[in-house]
């Protein structure tokens, strides 16, 4: 597949492509990659931004394959795509929030829960810990969420400071 990714972190080598995989994932339950459902998967697996349902739907009816996009479809296909491995669902102070995760590396997020920005980071040591929590446990980790959650730069120097003055 056509690698058209200028994502911050990345990405890592995948065996299949992501349309490849929905179809896999899809056959195993009997059903068959629709024309919507191709055209949901491409488009999303194409670029790496965090977006709701209502988004991608507006998105969609921008293009011209997308313009009879059908709200219901959308939504079937959005939990499919996640069922399959290829998103990633976070809620976010309420609201669904989906991004690429299919052949995209591990990463955490810092959610501003002011102006609903999401940065992205990855950690070594976030990881390091978690194996060490879990082998407490004997338990082995795959994989991790954590979302944390506060205020940007932005946020906290429109909000909570004075305006820095030139000095002189
Ligand atoms: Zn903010
Ligand atoms: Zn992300």
């Amino acid at each position: 597949m056509a690698s058209t990714s200028d994502f911050s972190l990345g990405k890592v080598d995948v065996a299949l492509s992501p349309r490849e995989r929905f179809e896999e994932f899809l056959q195993a339950r009997g059903k068959r990659i629709t024309r919507q459902r191709r055209m949901i998967v491409e488009h999303v697996s194409a670029r790496h931004e965090h977006f709701d349902a209502e988004q991608l739907l507006a998105d969609l009816r921008n293009t011209p394959d997308g313009a009879a996009a059908s709200r219901p479809t959308v939504y079937r296909t959005l939990g499919e795509l996640v069922d399959a491995g290829l998103l990633r669902k976070m809620v976010l102070g309420g609201r669904a929030v989906y991004e690429h995760d299919y052949g995209y590396p591990q990463h955490d997020h810092l959610h501003c829960t002011a102006c609903q920005t999401l940065i992205e980071f990855s950690s070594d040591e976030i990881v390091s810990i978690r194996d060490a929590v879990a082998a407490r446990h004997q338990f082995r980790a795959q994989g991790h969420r954590l979302i944390i959650t506060g205020l940007c730069a932005n946020c906290r120097s429109t909000r909570n400071r004075p305006r820095h003055q030139d000095r002189i």
